[in-house]
């Protein structure tokens, strides 16, 4: 294990500023707050975060990371607390351990692959500073490392496929390529233990066989280099295992068949150096067509940049060649690790916060591609990444949402019939508004009642387009019923006004372009046919009544639909009030004599709430009310009502679920009011979910 004072050298080597006290702290304070407690190796538990925090500095990162590397696992496995890190190190380092505990809270469990990559943006999302993903995943690795160490196949897999489908593809995006390399091999070898085997057993064998062909082709290679006076380090690389078993899955080919186990690289001190020397490689050797690429000129997302190209090598065997710079090289394997520390070396004073750094946004491009790394549509797809929200169902399911999401968005995610029956929430745990905007990690659990349907005021806050079609099929539907309705009381309405008594027969359907009766009401009912229209056509009839108590009656119509509350006056249950036809829009109810009406032209409707409707000194409301169900839940509903100068004359349980009742009241109260002041005072209370009149 890595003495504190070996850890400091290290770090001082490219950070002669680092405080030597507080790594010191750093390394005691772990140490201590992990005391007796193994790893499965056995070994002290401290030699994991000892090792993380080695790797870090060996990657030159700064020294809040290295730090972080020391204490990832306090939070998470002992009693410190944020804030004694925050008291002990400051704000920062606190921070960055909080961020590392919170992606190893995080539980992946799907096989599907749209979840692997949900679930990787959500990582990415709730990491906020890159460096919490980079400790995470030097923390995964040196975890894999000591993989074989746990006794339980099952539990070996499942590290291993989180590995293999989360975080290799994130230090690749990242362009971690050393990390992400070491991780895919020892995931496969858990994995799949034969054939990685299988794999490293035939490679020992044409290493044998072909024990020369590398370092003689490195030889002639360093000849043609001199000839040309160009000063290059030239080395060859074997493909990693898993690479290779990728390659024959996806070429159905043999080892034996794979040419370029062995890449040759060329590594020359500046970019023109690259080109002379592809320059030098193409005239010696026969190249092969098409396999020329320039990740230079156009380099990869992650920021890879090199030139490759395959020929006919020196012993007369295709080889593929990679030439870069020592930058280049350093990039490749490292990724944003090795920008770190090159920017570090250039700090402006006062500016070096590596937060500012221009190429942290070009780094969230790459985070946020979630397709292949060659893939140029970076910036398109930045603006998705920044506003998608990701939370999970209560049995782990992430769930992806536009930013802005609302509870009702989840349900409606999950399926239609769940957003049409949503009555309430529970986020974290918690019974919150339906309307309540989700963030990143919540965990969202629909609460559903058989009598629930979509509600109209739904439409101002969903912002999915899936919930809003729900919504928007379901109130069309209502709405045609509704229409229908109003038109059949409106073509009685006016009947009733010239004394002749309806029926069907006695409109002809041709007058109105109609095919049928009810698109005929629907039609009256919205609009679309006038009122007067149809009163110059009602026939002088024998059948000839006197009705003396002409009206339209409110209660059996939802307003919003055919039946609007003018927003002018407000009129609200037991005032006196008028109708209004309006053009397809169906009838507007205003107050009696109020001066809204005035400005309106239109055909006018005797109107009333209910049939017993003349206002008296106390008249009964009907509420809708959801509770918590909580103990005391009715008893303080009851309490409010009364307390208001309200009194129950009824009262139905319609739904109870475990978390709610679903309630309908009827309530005496003295006027519009009365019932308005009853209203507030209920959807002040806590256990009160939703309070509706209707
Ligand atoms: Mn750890």
């Amino acid at each position: 294990m890595i003495t504190s004072s070996e850890l400091i050298s290290l770090v001082k080597g490219y950070d002669p500023n680092a405080s030597e006290d507080l790594i010191r702290k750093a390394y005691i304070f772990a140490m201590e707050a992990h005391g007796v407690q193994k790893r499965a190796s056995g070994a002290p538990y401290f030699y994991h975060p000892a090792e993380v925090a080695k790797f870090l500095a060996e990657l030159k990162l700064d020294v809040q990371t290295v730090i972080t590397g020391l204490l990832h696992d306090v939070i998470e496995d002992t009693p410190v607390t944020f804030g004694e890190l925050e008291e002990i190190f400051g704000a920062e380092i606190a921070f960055l351990v909080e961020g590392v505990t919170k992606l190893t809270k995080i539980n992946y469990t799907s096989s599907d692959m749209h979840q692997a990559e949900n679930f990787r943006k959500f990582l990415l999302a709730i990491s906020k500073d890159i460096r919490v993903l980079i400790v995470k995943l030097i923390d995964r690795l040196n975890n894999m490392q000591t993989l074989n160490y746990v006794t339980s196949i099952e539990k070996r897999k499942k590290i291993s496929r989180e590995t293999l489908e989360i975080y290799a593809p994130l230090a690749e995006r990242i362009g971690m390529s050393i990390i992400k390399e070491e991780m895919e091999d020892l995931a496969f070898y858990n994995l799949h233990p034969e054939e990685y085997s299988a794999i490293s057993l035939r490679l020992d064998r044409i290493r044998e066989k072909d024990h020369n062909f590398v370092q003689n082709t490195i030889l002639e290679l360093e000849r043609v280099f001199k000839d040309a006076e160009i000063t290059a380090e030239i080395s060859g690389r074997e493909k990693k295992i898993y690479s290779i078993w990728l390659k024959m899955q996806r070429q159905n080919v043999t080892l034996e068949q794979i040419t370029d186990i062995v890449a040759f690289r060329i590594i020359v001190n500046t970019i023109q150096e690259c080109y002379l020397s592809l320059g030098v490689i193409h005239t010696n050797y026969p190249i092969t067509p098409g396999k020329f690429k320039d990740y230079i000129s156009i380099p990869k997302l992650n920021d890879y940049r090199s030139l490759h190209t395959t020929v006919i090598g020196p012993l007369k065997q295709a080889i593929e060649v990679q030439i870069r710079t020592k930058e280049m090289h350093r990039v490749a394997d490292e990724g944003i690790a090795a920008h770190w520390s090159y920017k570090n070396d250039e700090v402006i004073p006062g500016k070096d916060d590596p937060k500012n750094y221009s190429w942290i946004r070009s780094l969230l491009t790459i985070l946020q591609s979630s397709g292949s790394s060659e893939e140029i549509m970076a910036h398109s797809k930045l603006e998705i990444f920044e506003n998608e929200v990701f939370c999970f169902t209560p049995t782990g399911d992430l769930i992806a949402l536009p930013r802005g999401a609302t509870a009702v968005d989840f349900a409606y995610e999950i399926h239609s019939d769940v957003g049409n029956t949503c009555i309430g929430v529970k986020i974290n745990g918690k019974i919150v508004p339906l309307k309540t905007v989700l963030r990143n990690g919540d965990q969202v659990e629909i609460i559903t009642s058989p009598y629930q349907c979509p509600e109209v005021v739904w439409e101002r806050f969903v912002v999915t387009g899936k919930a809003k079609a729900c919504i928007k099929k379901f109130t069309k539907a209502h709405e045609k019923s509704e229409f229908i309705a109003l038109g059949l009381q409106l073509v009685r309405y006016i009947f009733a006004e010239a004394n002749v008594y309806f029926s069907e027969n006695l409109i002809d359907l041709k007058n109105f372009a109609c095919s049928s009766m009810a698109k005929f009401y629907h039609d009256l009912g919205k609009g679309v046919i006038l009122p007067e229209s149809v009163r110059s056509m009602v026939p002088n009839s024998e059948y000839r009544v006197n009705v003396r108590d002409n009206y339209i009656c409110l209660v059996d119509f939802t307003p919003g639909i055919a039946v609007h509350f003018s927003e002018c006056c407000s009129p609200i249950l037991g005032d006196k009030i008028v109708g209004i036809f309006v053009h397809k829009k169906g009838i507007e109810v205003h107050i009696a004599g109020s001066e809204c009406i005035e400005a309106k032209k239109g055909f006018m409707i005797k109107v009333k709430w209910n049939q017993h409707d003349e206002v008296d000194a106390t008249f009964i409301a009907r509420l809708r009310i959801v509770i918590k169900n909580e103990t005391e839940s009715f008893a303080i509903i009851t309490n409010i009502i009364s307390n208001n100068g309200a009194g129950i004359t009824n009262l139905k349980v319609e739904h109870r679920s475990t978390e709610f009742f679903d309630l309908l009241v009827d309530i005496k109260v003295k006027d519009s009011n009365h019932i308005g002041e009853v209203q507030a005072a209920l959807r002040a209370c806590s256990v009160v979910q939703s309070v509706r009149k209707l």
